[in-house]
């Protein structure tokens, strides 16, 4: 009798809070964080859904750098261009392709230039997810440290807040690991074209400079590089190139997009 009382008062609780969840979606209802329509998963309609976290990206990819390989080439051989001319960190993981992923896409642009800097926490969340089971998997026991790649101060100011900064936050909350500003701009330099060329390499390097408690954090340590999204390998190469000589055992990238 007890029994049957108690899952009587189990299943109407169920029921209650059933009731409950109805009238609150009924009063509040789940929408997408982009566009304010119906969202089944509470983040984002069909439209604006991002890509699976824990899925590969269905196509073949550069290990290196995360570029896109020819389609008929194995997922993780290396690039022509990293053959060439290996960059300075290990690998790079992106939650999609910028071109290909529109969902992503919409994300990324009202992140960085629509002043939502309020998707930092779902976007972080998705990347932590993407991150995760590789953060620890080169050297469990190594230090890690999360670098957002630096925002030049005027940019910072144009937009009123620094994304990287805003999503290695997230990614350290979510990751259990320190979140730290180790590279700074020393001068703005606008956005390049030709990835590759000589003279963006040596224009990015002139850029910026570890800053004075890198080599302190960095020990011998890894440190994940956090960017919103890697145009050219080029950029990414020059800051963890800094890190490296800074004291980083090993650099390895994380982004929201690779175009
Ligand atoms: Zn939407
Ligand atoms: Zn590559």
């Amino acid at each position: 009798m007890r029994r049957l009382g108690t899952s009587f008062a189990a299943g109407a609780r169920e029921l209650v809070e059933g009731l409950w969840d109805g009238l609150w979606d009924g009063l509040w209802p789940q929408a997408c964080w982009i566009c304010g329509r119906a969202a089944g998963d509470g983040l984002a309609c069909v439209a604006h859904a991002l890509p699976d976290p824990t899925q590969s990206a269905g196509r073949p990819l550069c290990a290196r750098c995360g570029a896109a390989l020819a389609p008929d080439l194995p997922d993780g051989e290396t690039c022509p261009d990293c053959r060439a001319r290996p960059p300075a960190f290990r690998g790079l993981v992106a939650l999609g392709d910028y071109a290909a992923e529109a969902g992503l896409r919409e994300w990324i642009l009202a992140f960085k230039h629509g002043g939502r800097r309020d998707l930092a926490l779902p976007l972080g969340r998705f990347l932590a997810a993407r991150v995760s089971p590789l953060v620890r998997a080169a050297e469990p026991e190594a230090p890690i440290v999360l670098v957002p790649v630096p925002l030049h101060p005027w940019r910072r100011m144009e937009r009123g807040y620094d994304q990287a900064w805003l999503l290695a936050r997230v990614l350290g909350e979510c990751l259990d690991l320190p979140a730290r500003r180790l590279l700074r701009r020393t001068r703005y330099t606008p956005p390049q074209g030709d990835p590759l060329a000589p003279e963006r390499r040596a224009n990015v390097r002139r850029a910026f400079a570890p800053a004075r408690a890198a080599r302190r954090l960095l020990d011998r340590g890894a440190a994940w590089l956090v960017d919103d999204v890697v145009t050219s390998g080029a950029t990414a190469d020059a800051f963890a190139a800094a890190l490296c000589g800074a004291g980083a055992k090993h650099v390895a990238v994380a982004c929201l997009a690779r175009a």
